[in-house]
């Protein structure tokens, strides 16, 4: 069984104090998620990143407004997206939210859990953004279909400090 770094939503909008939906903070954990990618890489683990990617008329803008739009440059990864070895979208459906990489709000497939199961992932260690939002939804999930989780909070940021899985 296998380890891998599991990078949530480290993009632009997020990430950039000129994002359209700025995580406070977000940016400054550049440096030590480069760290997580080369060390992993270094040692022949997989980094799995997941994105936002919501189609133009996303219904989840009306609370967030709008950000992560497809093929825009608020969608791009804040990191060489080169770096990593398989990227998951969420949020594709324009009337379904999708806080976890995992698991959409109405419980259908982003295909993460198959893609690692095809990989023999069953350890993570999982960094990104938002810590009170996408991070802890990914994190919850994660527990629950048995994966081994490290939520890496060094490399996560959010809205709230306070995080409820
Ligand atoms: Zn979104």
């Amino acid at each position: 069984m296998k380890h891998a770094l599991l990078i949530v939503d480290y993009q632009y909008d997020f990430v950039s104090p000129r994002g359209n939906l700025y995580v406070p903070g977000a940016e400054k954990l550049s440096d030590y998620i480069g760290e997580l990618i080369s060390k992993f890489k270094s040692n022949n683990k997989l980094v799995i990143a997941t994105k936002d990617w919501h189609p133009a008329n996303h219904y989840s803008f009306k609370q967030w407004g709008n950000h992560c739009e497809q093929n825009k440059i608020g969608s791009t990864l804040f990191f060489d997206e080169k770096l990593a070895d398989h990227i998951v979208l969420k949020g594709i459906d324009p009337m379904i939210e999708s806080y976890s990489g995992f698991y959409d709000e109405k419980g259908g497939s982003n295909g993460l859990h198959e893609k690692l199961q095809s990989l023999d992932i069953n350890e993570l260690t999982i960094v990104g953004v938002a810590t009170d939002i996408c991070v802890a939804n990914t994190v919850s999930h994660a527990v629950k279909l048995g994966y081994k989780v490290h939520l890496d909070l060094n490399g996560c940021a959010g809205f709230e400090q306070i995080i409820t899985l």
